[in-house]
C-alpha cells in the first residue's frame, strides 16, 4: 500500500466530502475490499483503466495499487479533485481526472493514445446513472468496442437483470442488450455496510466481456426497438405488443418461427436477434 496516502476516512474528513445524494454517493474506504475489486478485472498490469465516479478515490488507490499502467477518470464531483490530484503525485502521475460529466464524455476522445495497451472499464458507478452509462457502452456503434471488459458495481437487483435468463422477472431489455453483445457474470456481493453511508440495499460486481461478434447481427438499433416494443407491454402476447412497431407484426413472427402468442420473456437473446433481422428486411 502506498504509505505517503491518508487511510480513506481521514480524506474524506479532510476536504469535507459529505456524500450527496443527488450525485449517487456512496464511498467505500476498505483499500483490501476495493484492491479486490481492481484484481476481479483480471490482469490489469501494463493496461489503462477508464474509471467513472472516483470520488475520494479508494477503487482508484486499489487499481494503481494492482499495477494499471495508468487510471483515466471522470468525476462530476468538484470537491473531489484535490483529494485526487493527491492520488495522482503519490503514484507518479499514473492518474489523470477529468471534472465532468460521464453521461457526456467522448471516453476514447478523453483517454487518448494508449501505445496499444488494452481499457478497462472499472468502476464504482453512482447508483442514479448506473444503468444508463451501462445502455452506453452496451449501445456503441463499433463492435468490438474501445473496451476489453466492463467491471462495475451495481445494485444486487440491477445486475441480477443484466444477467437473468429468459423465463424469469429480472430478464428484459438489460439482459438482451447485454447479453446480445457480451458476456455477462456476477463476480461477488457488497455488503450494504462496506460503504459510507451505507445503501439501503447489497450491491454486486458484475463483469462484462465482450463477444468477438454480436450473435447475429441486427443493427443495435433495430435489436432495441423490438426488444423495447416487446418488454414495454411485457405481459401481452408479441401479435399485440409488437405492434408498437408501427406495422402487424405477425408475418415477421411466423416467418421465424416464434409463436405469436409468445410473450416477450419466453424469448431468447438468439429469439430476439432473429426477429430483429427479419424486421430489418
Ligand atoms: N469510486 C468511489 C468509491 O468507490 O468510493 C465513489 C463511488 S460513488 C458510488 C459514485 C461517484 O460517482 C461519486 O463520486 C459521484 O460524485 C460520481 N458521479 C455521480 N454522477 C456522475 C456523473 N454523471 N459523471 C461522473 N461522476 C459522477
Amino acid at each position: 500500500m502506498n504509505s505517503n496516502l491518508p487511510p480513506l476516512r481521514e480524506v474524506i474528513d479532510q476536504y469535507g466530502l459529505r456524500a450527496k445524494k443527488s450525485l449517487g454517493q456512496n464511498f467505500l474506504t476498505d483499500l483490501n475490499l476495493t484492491g479486490k475489486i481492481a484484481r476481479s478485472a483480471g490482469n490489469i498490469e501494463n493496461s489503462v483503466i477508464y474509471e467513472v465516479g472516483p470520488g475520494p478515490g479508494a477503487l482508484t488507490r486499489g487499481l494503481l495499487e494492482n499495477g494499471a499502467a495508468h487510471v483515466v477518470a471522470v468525476e462530476m464531483d468538484s470537491r473531489c479533485i484535490d483529494a485526487l490530484s493527491d492520488i495522482s503525485s503519490a503514484y507518479n502521475g499514473r492518474l489523470t481526472v477529468h471534472e465532468g460529466d460521464a453521461l457526456s464524455v467522448n471516453e476514447q476522445q478523453l483517454i487518448g493514445d494508449t501505445n496499444g495497451r488494452d481499457i478497462h472499464v472499472v468502476a464504482n458507478l453512482p447508483y442514479n446513472v448506473g444503468t444508463a452509462l451501462l445502455v452506453k457502452w452496451m449501445t456503441e456503434t463499433e463492435w468490438k468496442p474501445w473496451f476489453k471488459s466492463l467491471t462495475l458495481m451495481f445494485q444486487k437487483e440491477v445486475g441480477e437483470r443484466i444477467i437473468a435468463k429468459p423465463k424469469t422477472k429480472a430478464y428484459g431489455r438489460l439482459s438482451v442488450l447485454c447479453q446480445y453483445r457480451a458476456k455477462a457474470k456476477i463476480l461477488f456481493d457488497i455488503p450494504r455496510q462496506a460503504f459510507i453511508p451505507p445503501p439501503k440495499v447489497t450491491s454486486c460486481i458484475v463483469q462484462i466481456i465482450p463477444h468477438e461478434e454480436p450473435l447475429a447481427a441486427p443493427k443495435q438499433q433495430t435489436l432495441e426497438r423490438v426488444v423495447s416494443a416487446a418488454f414495454n407491454q411485457r405481459r401481452k402476447m408479441l401479435r399485440a405488443s409488437l405492434k408498437g412497431l408501427g406495422m402487424d407484426p405477425v408475418p415477421i413472427l411466423t416467418s421465424t418461427g416464434i409463436k405469436e402468442t409468445a410473450r416477450a420473456e419466453e424469448l431468447s437473446v438468439e429469439d430476439f436477434c432473429r426477429l430483429a433481422l427479419e424486421y430489418e428486411k
